[in-house]
């Protein structure tokens, strides 16, 4: 790892302090820095060492020059001749440094001086008066008496120049420039060497422990020929990793056999040890499944019922084993003969069961009910015997259909669903018992009090659906939505009502599925919208705060011409905007797709308020709620229901649906109050609004209008009315 590379690195987690420069960076140029500051002081002692000895020796050569200056012109001095004088002074020439000389009489007059060639200004002024060495930086000054008997005779001055001594210190401070600059350049690789040789070993730690951090693989070990401190530190990290690689060793051999124990048990739970396919448990769990989506999706399911003919003769002849056998084998051509996401199960003995999730109509049910029948009557091989065994199978379609017993809203309550599984169960159970009876190898279909087949009834219906809006057979019943604690009436929610000349009155339930699935379910939802409009339109002018809601399946809310068609129907209204808020179905919060949240934003736009129906019972998490534009969220009957019993944790799903509803600012309306220790419950946690029984069933317009009140403070105020029947609903 070079320098560059450590540097970046990743830095470790940001709460980390900030890392230090890089050892192998630290050394280097700690070295440099050193050697440097070591040079520079040899240079600087060298200099000095040098200046001082050449001005000693500058000045021992002006002392002995002065000397034999003095000494040659004691007797020029004493006759006062200035030639000779001149001519002594001027044997100096011969020394280089000497820049000048002076040769003074007793009484200050000059008697000769002499001057080098080529040098001016002055270092010293040379005066008659002056005694001893005089030094400067630019050269030394030397004052000699000439002395002759005892008796001076005159005074000596020589100047000598320090310039030469200064070249020669130049040129040694140069070469020595030049060494230090060598010596320099010499230690750099010498100092990386030393620091790859600290760093080296650390950052080949580094790499291995960042590689076992990111790979897990602990069988990487760290080799070092380093010191013996790294070698010590290899050998307890290579220790720490042989520890970390069997632990790791146990942990996943464990995991595999935790895995392997709960594949087991979930086996033993859902799988039926004979036959290898699902067993009761897991047909109930699957039966509960498939009718709620069959309700909520309006498709057909099918529930078969088989049971072995003779078996039990098998069981007796050859023994438990080759019963045993059997089933397999009965198992095995119910696999091959049917499609992989449809659910067989054993429910125990020689009973299988089939759950088809859709299918297309009972004759389609009929058909596969003949060819499985031929498949297992075919002979079996059991042992060294080859024989013959039948079933008899009792088929019930799935939801129940119209006319049965079954749950009134989508997705009900768990008593509701406990009843329709019953009832399902005992269908096809009391199906396959005809069978039984009439001959065996054959199968029978349920039918719901009489010889019309359910399917048989469905087409009639449908049939009759499409002539229903023309004919004025459908109509708008509206129930009161209330102020629980004024019990003034803020609105109403407008529920479709189909009255068959012959059949009679025909609920909801029974018939929008398959207006959705035949799409039927647009026109009839635009023109709900029109009624509710104008009604609305009607009642405002008494109460102008009064709201409606209508219910919009999710086949309208996933055509975008139908959305333009509603939105422009409360555009014609001329209601302002909120007046009318659309009920869209739980599930629909599924989809949080753009597409989907862009229609409710129109939605919103186009002046709709938009409220979650049946709140709590779908698959909406109350986290993702406000991803969604809604206004208003009604909590389904199935949670209003418990209020009734005093025990606090029935009411924890109102009174979190209400909080969420606080914290989003979303109004909530509490559905199907049928007693008042309910209607007081819900006005103690805080639930302002709600409709149901207990106040007024959906009835025709005319027969609510006199909810509609005027504000409070108006003449008109009056006090609320008693509970009416629905029409729809005869007791
Ligand atoms: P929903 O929207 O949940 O409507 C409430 C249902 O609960 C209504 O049934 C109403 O009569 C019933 N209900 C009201 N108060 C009580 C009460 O106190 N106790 C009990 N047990 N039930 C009460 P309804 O009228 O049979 O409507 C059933 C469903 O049909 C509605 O459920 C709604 O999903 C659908 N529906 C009704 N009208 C329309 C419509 O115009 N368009 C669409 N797409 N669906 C509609
Ligand atoms: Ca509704
Ligand atoms: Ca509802």
């Amino acid at each position: 790892m070079t320098d560059d590379t450590r540097a970046a690195a990743p830095t470790p987690a940001s709460t980390a302090p900030p890392a230090a420069p890089p050892i192998a960076r630290l050394i280097t140029r700690l070295g440099l820095l050193l050697t440097g500051a070591l040079l520079t002081l040899f240079a600087v002692l060298a200099v000095l060492h040098e200046v001082v000895n050449r001005r000693a020796d500058l000045q021992g050569q002006l002392q002995a020059l002065a000397g034999m200056v003095a000494h040659n012109s004691q007797a020029a001095a004493m006759f006062g001749n200035s030639a000779e004088a001149a001519e002594i002074l001027a044997s100096l020439a011969s020394a280089p440094d000497v820049t000048r000389a002076r040769l003074f009489l007793p009484d200050g007059q000059e008697l000769a001086r002499w001057q080098r060639e080529g040098t001016s200004g002055t270092c010293h002024v040379l005066r008659a008066g002056g005694s001893g060495l005089q030094a400067r930086w630019c050269g030394m000054a030397l004052y000699l008496p000439v002395v002759r008997h005892a008796e001076q005779q005159g005074l000596v001055a020589i100047e000598a120049s320090l310039a030469g001594a200064y070249r020669a210190l130049l040129g040694t401070l140069l070469f020595s420039g030049i060494a230090a600059a060598l010596v320099f350049a010499a230690a750099v690789p010498l100092w990386r060497r030393l620091a790859r040789r600290v760093a080296g070993p650390l950052d080949e730690l580094v790499e291995v422990a960042s590689h076992v951090g990111a790979h897990e693989d602990f069988s990487r070990r760290f080799q070092s020929a380093a010191n013996a401190e790294v070698q010590a530190l290899a050998a307890a990290f290579n220790a720490m990793l042989a520890q970390l690689q069997q632990r790791d060793g146990r942990l996943n051999e464990e995991l595999v056999q935790r895995r392997h124990a709960e594949r087991r048990l979930n086996d033993l739970a859902y799988l039926d040890a004979v036959t290898g396919l699902h067993n009761r448990h897991h047909f109930m769990e699957r039966i509960d499944q498939i009718l709620a989506q069959t309700r909520q999706s309006g498709q057909t399911g099918a529930l078969l019922f088989l049971d072995l003919d003779g078996f039990k003769q098998v069981n007796d002849n050859l023994g438990h084993e080759q019963g045993d056998e059997l089933l397999r084998q009965v198992g095995q051509r119910l696999r091959n003969s049917l499609r992989s996401g449809d659910v067989i199960c054993r429910l125990g003995g020689d009973e299988f069961a089939v759950i088809l999730e859709r299918v297309g109509g009972l004759p389609q049910v009929e058909s596969l009910a003949g060819k499985l029948l031929d498949e297992l009557a075919a002979p079996y091989t059991l042992g060294r015997q080859v024989g013959h065994v039948s079933a008899s199978m009792g088929i019930c379609l799935l939801p129940e259909p119209a006319g049965a017993p079954a749950p009134t809203e989508p997705g009900a309550a768990a008593a509701e669903r406990e009843a329709g599984r019953e009832a399902a169960l005992r269908h096809a159970d009391a199906a396959m018992y005809q069978a039984k009876q009439q001959g065996r190898n054959c199968f029978r279909v349920y039918r719901p009090g009489g010889s019309e087949s359910a399917q048989q009834r469905r087409q009639a219906l449908r049939g009759a659906l499409a002539a229903a809006l023309q004919e004025g057979q459908l109509a708008l019943a509206y129930q009161p939505q209330l102020d629980l604690a004024s019990r003034r009436c803020v609105g109403m929610e407008a529920l479709l009502r189909w009255q068959h000349p012959t059949l009679g009155a025909i609920r909801p339930m029974d018939f929008i599925a398959f207006a959705e699935s035949g799409g039927q379910i647009v026109p009839i939802g635009e023109w709900v919208l029109q009624q509710a409009c104008a009604q609305l339109v009607q009642w405002r002018r008494r109460d102008p705060q009064l709201r409606v809601g209508v219910n919009l399946s999710p086949v309208q809310l996933g055509d975008d011409a139908a959305l333009d068609r509603l939105c422009g129907i409360l555009a014609d209204s001329g209601l302002a905007a909120g007046a009318v808020e659309l009920e869209l179905t739980e599930n629909l919060l599924v989809d949080r797709s753009p597409v989907m949240l862009g229609r409710m934003a129109r939605l919103r736009a186009a002046g709709f308020g938009l409220a979650i129906d049946d709140f709590g019972i779908g698959y909406s998490s109350l986290a993702y709620l406000d991803s969604f534009p809604v206004t208003t969220l009604k909590i389904d009957r199935a949670f209003v229901r418990p209020l009734q019993e005093q025990a606090a944790h029935r009411s924890a799903i109102v009174q979190a649906i209400v909080a969420v509803g606080r914290a989003l600012g979303i109004e909530v309306v509490a559905e199907g109050i049928e007693t008042e220790r309910q209607a007081e419950r819900l006005v103690q946690l805080g639930c302002r609004i709600g409709q149901g029984y207990l106040f007024a069933e959906p009835q025709p317009g005319a027969q609510v209008d006199h909810w509609v009140q005027a504000p409070p403070g108006s003449d008109l105020a009056a006090t609320a009315p008693g509970r009416i029947a629905d029409p729809a609903y005869p007791a």
